[in-house]
């Protein structure tokens, strides 16, 4: 499942084939994804030049010179196809710029999605509407989430999961981060003291920009024919690595399931 690294790294993949190119024709091969395609996706973006790519969470964002932006989402299996040979039945979304690079968006369990909304009113595209601050960003830094985390008893691995807190955090990247800022993932929040959480920043941002990194070194392979946006193998610290030694302490790690998801952490240093 792509999680913000891979929609990082997917858009930076796609930014050279449409960045400042015209759409000359964008293909809808069925009605719908996770939900219906907006019914006027195709005219807006059918001659529109693109102007920007960019991401929110674990959104892509196109935007065109008409001031519509197009947000897609890769959902489980979702991933964008470079000059593909041919188009295959999970390619769902086709889009030829100008200069003939055709793009195909492929998704066999289809709970990605395609939307289209107002650059200006981006915003209010209802999934940003509570969106908290973009964890790369600056607005993520330690006083923010002392605030949002002041008196909360909840468990601060399920607090960073809430995209309120943060956005586009998974669960691979929380396990991840609170190993390197040695943070119990069962802590309460707003029992964790303002030295730990500016560390815990600091570790968020360090195991995303890690993964972005290992996707940028895979990008090349996506100049080929066929190639592949979005998915590549990252070297995890916990995450996966249940039985192995914890890369702080050398303790064995854990594997615990909480309400149906894997929490993976060291029992000895993360406190
Ligand atoms: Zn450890």
């Amino acid at each position: 499942m792509p999680e913000l690294p891979e929609v990082e790294t997917t858009v930076r993949g796609l930014r050279p084939v449409l960045e400042g190119r015209r759409i000359a024709s964008l293909e809808l091969r069925r009605e719908d994804l996770r939900r219906p395609f907006p019914p006027d996706l195709r005219q807006r973006m059918t001659g529109a030049r693109v102007i920007g790519l960019g991401r929110r969470a674990k959104y892509g964002l196109v935007e065109t010179d008409r001031g519509d932006t197009l947000i897609f989402h890769l959902g489980m299996s979702g991933h964008w196809r470079l000059d593909p040979s041919e188009i295959g039945k999970h390619d769902h979304v086709v889009i030829e710029t100008e200069e003939g690079r055709r793009l195909a968006l492929n998704d066999h369990r289809r709970f990605g999605s395609v939307d289209v909304a107002r650059t200006d009113e981006i915003d209010a595209y209802s999934p940003f509407v509570r969106m908290g601050p973009e964890p790369l960003g600056e607005a993520f830094d330690g006083a923010q989430l002392a605030g949002v985390l002041a008196g909360r008893s909840a468990p601060i691995k399920a607090l960073l999961l809430d995209q309120r807190t943060v956005a586009g955090l998974g669960n691979i990247y929380v396990c991840d981060a609170l190993n390197l800022a040695g943070i119990a993932p069962g802590r309460a929040g707003g029992r964790i003291g303002r030295a730990r959480l500016d560390r815990l920043v600091e570790a968020v941002k360090a195991v995303l920009h890690a993964a972005i990194a290992a996707g940028g070194s895979s990008l090349r392979d996506y100049v080929q024919p066929d190639g592949e946006l979005g998915y590549f193998s990252s070297e995890w610290r916990v995450y996966g690595r249940e039985g192995l030694p914890c890369p702080r302490c050398a303790a064995v790690i854990r594997r615990r399931v909480d309400s149906g998801r894997s929490t993976f952490y060291c029992p000895k240093c993360q406190r």
